[in-house]
């Protein structure tokens, strides 16, 4: 459609039929960008959160519960390449492991996880508890072990 004249000649300027309406209504969830990045809850799965460290497969291990239980104590020692000191994290309803250090100060805040089968675990910095000792981490392990292996011997 040719642009329309007055009757002295002049263009009128069309107005277009909605006036940038698009560009003044919000973004739709689908594009903003807020709603492309993934949600928190999926963030920790995908990629450990900044306050986790990845611990080498070496520098850590299971250990008992006081039940004789296996594999309910995660065995973390703090520096990978030394086994002087250690944190212990317990099985807490089959689902999640926290930090029993800082279980003891009711610091809630301290959750080992597995990821793909890694295990990341708080920094430092996180925790309220100091390491303990991995001698007598292991020497508590060495006891319930042989308490518990002799209550199944007896049981056979
Ligand atoms: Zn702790």
């Amino acid at each position: 459609m040719p642009p329309k004249r007055t009757n002295d000649g002049f263009v009128v300027p069309a107005l277009p039929k909605r006036f940038r309406a698009e560009s003044a209504m919000p973004a739709s969830r689908e594009t903003s960008p807020a709603t492309l990045r993934p949600r928190a809850s999926s963030v920790s799965r995908a990629h450990p959160v900044n306050d986790k460290r990845l611990v080498p497969e070496e520098s850590w291990k299971y250990g008992r519960n006081k039940f004789g239980a296996e594999n309910t104590h995660l065995i973390v020692f703090e520096t990978p390449g030394n086994q002087l000191f250690a944190r212990v994290y317990s099985l807490c309803n089959k689902i999640y492991w926290r930090c029993m250090g800082c279980r003891r100060l009711d610091n809630k805040a301290t959750r080992a996880e597995f990821i793909n089968e890694n295990l990341y675990v708080p920094v430092p910095t996180f925790h309220r508890c100091r390491p303990k000792r991995y001698d007598e981490i292991r020497e508590e392990q060495l006891k319930l072990e042989r308490k518990f292996a002799a209550a199944c011997a007896i049981d056979e």
